[in-house]
């Protein structure tokens, strides 16, 4: 869970970082010159990071239990959404959020997929994260592919956490979720001029597998990340198994802590608490 959080704040600063020489608004983002400082001083948390913690707060405070943990998410969504108003939120969650009814929109948007890694930490068996998985994206994303993209994220992180290689982990994706027809290196020069970077379908495989072909924490986030796109969210997506099997070092993850405010920190803390991570 930290290691999403690790994965948001790197891919925070390349967000949006094409400009057209036209001034014209522009949807991609440009990959990052290979070998950019990891965490820079522009670095800075983002939505992924906000509503991992809420997330995480809900599974604290209602131990995961089915009949409670929707209702909470949907609270913690909006009590940090007015904490942290301009984190970055996409357009239709933001609605949402406004909305009194807050009733789930078919959402198939990557936000399902980043946001998800602590239901990982709060299971006991795989079945039972993806159950967690289901109950926390359904309240907004609750399109086939929003569902199946945060439960990939969370199987993924799962048996990374338990210390499953990751050639048993990829065979139980390939079979159960995306094919991974690809390998980062093909995919490097177009990816992020592609469309619909924002989707599951078109960010959550290629994050995973990142995470496959990585040989450390941080590669695993440079290789997502280095794709251009949605880079905050990939880093997201990507940090959560790789923190998982790898665990995140020491040093990234003193470090990171600089980015947090004191109540994300605290909401992390009493997580990771109850969770004996
Ligand atoms: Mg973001």
């Amino acid at each position: 869970m930290l290691g999403a959080i690790v994965g948001d704040i790197v891919g925070s600063r390349f967000e949006f970082s094409c400009q057209p020489e036209d001034g014209s608004y522009c949807e991609f983002t440009m990959p990052p010159e290979t070998g950019f400082e990891f965490l820079s001083s522009d670095c800075f948390f983002t939505d992924d990071t906000v509503l991992t913690v809420a997330i995480c707060q809900a599974l604290t405070e209602t131990g995961g239990n089915p009949a409670s943990l929707p209702r909470r998410v949907v609270e913690l969504f909006c009590e940090y959404g007015s904490r942290y108003p301009l984190a970055g939120y996409g357009t239709r969650f933001d609605e949402w959020l406004h909305n009194p009814h807050r009733k789930p929109y078919m959402s198939h948007g990557n936000g399902a997929g980043m946001r998800v890694s602590g239901c990982a930490y709060a299971a006991e068996t795989l079945e039972e994260a993806l159950l967690l998985s289901d109950l926390v994206t359904g309240v907004t994303h609750n399109h086939p592919e929003g569902m199946l993209g945060a439960r990939a994220v969370t199987a993924t992180t799962f048996l990374a956490r338990q210390g499953k290689s990751k050639e048993e982990i990829r065979r139980y994706i390939v079979e159960n979720f995306y094919p991974l027809d690809f390998t980062i290196g093909e995919i490097q020069n177009d990816y992020w001029k592609g469309r619909g970077l924002g989707t599951c379908g078109n960010s959550i495989p290629q994050a995973l597998q990142a995470f496959f072909e990585s040989t450390d924490f941080e590669s695993a986030i440079r290789l997502a990340v280095g794709l251009g796109g949605d880079t905050d969210t990939l880093g997201a997506m990507v940090g959560a198994p790789a923190g998982a099997y790898y665990g995140v070092p020491d040093e990234t993850a003193e470090k990171v802590e600089t980015y947090l405010t004191e109540d994300l920190r605290k909401a992390i803390a009493g997580f990771e608490s109850s969770f004996s991570l």
